[in-house]
């Protein structure tokens, strides 16, 4: 947990938010400023600034489990098959505003 982090503070539940869906490792909620009908953000509950500072080896499984919950997540929000976009925005230049890892889901 790192103090001010608001995806900290929305997966320790210090904030309220609705969880779309959580595992021991993950959350899922709306974006609160939504890109399109759907915009979803995958969150791992472990404090990561950004893709730079996963771990090539230990963080194999949480990078895996994003990816598999962002497509039970599609199709949930039932935009599996008409098309969706997962992105990852890197530093400050790559458009990241928020410095804890996440998965933004964008669909509908
Ligand atoms: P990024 O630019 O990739 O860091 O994206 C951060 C995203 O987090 C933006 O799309 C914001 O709209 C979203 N966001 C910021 N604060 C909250 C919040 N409290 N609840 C839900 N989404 C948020
Ligand atoms: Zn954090």
């Amino acid at each position: 947990m790192e103090n001010d982090c608001i995806f900290c503070k929305i997966a320790n539940k210090e904030i309220e938010s609705e969880l779309l869906y959580e595992s021991d490792n993950l959350v899922v909620f709306r974006d609160i400023n939504p890109k399109a009908p759907v915009h979803l953000l995958i969150v791992p509950k472990r404090h990561i600034r950004s893709i730079n500072d996963l771990d090539n080896k230990k963080d194999k499984e949480i990078l895996a489990e994003m990816l598999f919950t962002a497509k039970d997540m599609a199709k949930k929000e039932d935009v599996n098959e008409s098309g969706y976009r997962l992105q990852f925005n890197v530093e400050k230049g790559g458009g990241q505003e928020v410095f804890h890892l996440h998965m933004h889901l964008i669909g509908g």
